[in-house]
């Protein structure tokens, strides 16, 4: 059992810190220490510390200096997103007490209405139908004109909430964040394009579209309905993009924009280009918004464009499409997804092409080297494959962290080997596949490692079960 301790204090240093820049970590029982912070405070912060080594604990800011007890849990899922929380759930239900630790409000990571990426990847495909259940539980079907940075709603923050909450097994910690993993191994942070954050406009002059706000004090966004035009200040702290093409700028680069509202605040506002996605996030968050500032500048001030426009919704949390992944027995590549390579432990299904994201040389000159934000991507018959392709087991474990799973963009794949797996409800699929190995490991009192060398076939007949 892992052993979870109630703190108040900040973990001591670790050679393993999971911190923002990656998805979910899972440990399962006899976890190494695992110290927790709550991410709304800085003074006082309740912490959680678990796992045997839990006594290397350090006093200062006038905190208490012995752990509250937080409790024993089979399974510690680090990271909320679509993987992490679906692994929760699956590892709930199959018997497992589960701690699930989130330092955001909401669930869903990207796909939540923090960030408003839309969860792609097809579920429920055979031979294994069931494996996408819980997924499509979390996150609803796609409507018509869903999609990246669109109203909050349609990314069902309560919906997942409410789907975690309903399973009594899940201890769920919102707002709090894994500072320290105390490990005996060394992670290289390897810094791949990008972060992202989205953005969109809307038309002050279409009453549908403006957001009405009845108190007019000093919070409301003070529209007056009629009154079309609205300025934009100049932002001289922005990127300076007034003689710069970036995407949907026209005629100097980019195309014009069909649907404003849709295409402008895209994907495509991306950094991080090399950067590490864990030290130097809030950098690149701030680069996407000087850039973004930049562009919204120059339309309205410099090509005097979209009168009427003004910015409607920004992510002030930045999406992340690569981090750090860590090694497993397998390490899945590109290649293995062009030759269709049948694996025994074939157990989630990818279908995304193999798409990699590098600064797009139509749009960087004049940026400094690192600092570019706008990609491209791969595309054309060499990066597609004949889908679905089933993934294998062996990625999803560590191979030298013995009781450590991983599921999401941080699993055991080269850098081409992600561009099919990362879309959010391939990764949940991926956390249904660890919930139930947590389960069968702990049946079995072995690891990660030993249901693949003992109990594969358990772990087929189980994803060949229903809602689990
Ligand atoms: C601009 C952009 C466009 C994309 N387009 C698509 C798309 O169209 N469709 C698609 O499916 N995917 C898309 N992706 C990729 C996809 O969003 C990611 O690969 C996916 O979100 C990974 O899922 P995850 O669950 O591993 O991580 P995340 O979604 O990042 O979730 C991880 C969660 O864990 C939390 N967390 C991290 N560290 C800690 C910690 N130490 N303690 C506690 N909590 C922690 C984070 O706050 C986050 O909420 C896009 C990404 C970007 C940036």
């Amino acid at each position: 059992m892992a052993r979870f301790s109630r703190a108040h204090n900040k973990s001591a240093a670790s050679p393993l810190q999971p911190s923002k820049g990656i998805g979910s970590l899972i440990f399962h029982s006899n976890s190494p220490a695992i110290s927790v912070r709550d991410s709304r405070r800085w003074k006082k912060p309740p912490t959680l510390r678990c796992g045997r080594a839990g006594n290397r604990w350090h006093r200062g800011g006038g905190l208490a200096d012995a752990p509250e007890d937080g409790g024993s849990y089979d399974l510690v899922v680090v990271g909320g997103g679509i993987a992490g929380t679906a692994a929760a759930i699956s590892a709930a239900r199959n018997g497992l007490p589960v701690a699930l630790i989130q330092d955001r409000p909401v669930l869903g990571g990207n796909g939540s209405s923090e960030v408003r990426v839309w969860p792609e990847g097809k579920t429920r495909q055979a031979p294994f139908p069931h494996v996408g259940e819980i997924v499509d539980e979390l996150v609803p079907a796609k409507g018509r004109g869903d999609g990246h940075a669109k109203g909050g709603a349609i990314y069902a923050d309560e919906r997942k909430l409410a789907v975690v909450r309903a399973e009594k097994r899940i201890t769920l910690l919102t707002e709090q964040r894994v500072t320290g993993v105390v490990a005996d191994h060394e992670v290289a942070a390897d810094g791949k394009m990008g972060s992202s954050n989205l953005w969109n406009v809307l038309d002050v002059a279409d009453p549908v579209q403006v957001l009405k706000c009845k108190d007019k004090d000093a919070l409301s966004l003070a529209i007056h309905e009629g009154a079309a035009a609205v300025p934009f200040p100049r932002c001289p702290w922005a990127v300076d993009l007034s003689t710069k093409p970036f995407p949907r700028r026209s005629p100097a680069g980019g195309k014009p924009a069909k649907n404003l509202r849709q295409d402008l605040g895209a994907w495509f506002w991306e950094s991080g280009c090399d950067r590490d996605p864990v030290t130097e996030i809030e950098y690149i968050r701030d680069l996407n918004l000087r850039a973004m500032y930049g562009a919204w500048d120059t339309l309205k001030n410099v090509d005097k464009l979209y009168p009427n426009h003004r910015l409607g919704w920004a992510a002030y949390i930045a999406g992340k499409r690569e981090s750090r992944r860590l090694l497993g027995d397998m390490v899945l590549t590109g290649k293995d997804f062009r030759e269709g390579t049948p694996f025994p432990d074939g157990c989630f299904p990818c279908s995304w092409h193999i798409d990699i994201h590098t600064p797009d040389p139509a749009f960087d000159k004049g940026h400094p080297k690192g600092d570019e934000f706008t990609p491209t991507f791969t595309h054309g018959k060499e990066f597609t494959y004949k889908g679905p392709c089933w993934a294998p087991y062996r990625t999803l474990y560590s191979r030298n962290i013995s009781n450590l799973f991983m599921a999401g963009r941080d699993i055991s794949v080269n850098r081409e080997g992600l561009g099919p797996v990362r879309v959010m409800k391939t990764c949940g699929m991926m956390g249904e596949i660890v919930g139930q190995a947590a389960a069968l490991a702990s049946r079995h009192h072995t690891t990660p490692r030993g249901v693949y060398q003992n109990h594969l076939a358990e772990l087929l007949a189980m994803m060949a079960r229903p809602g689990k």
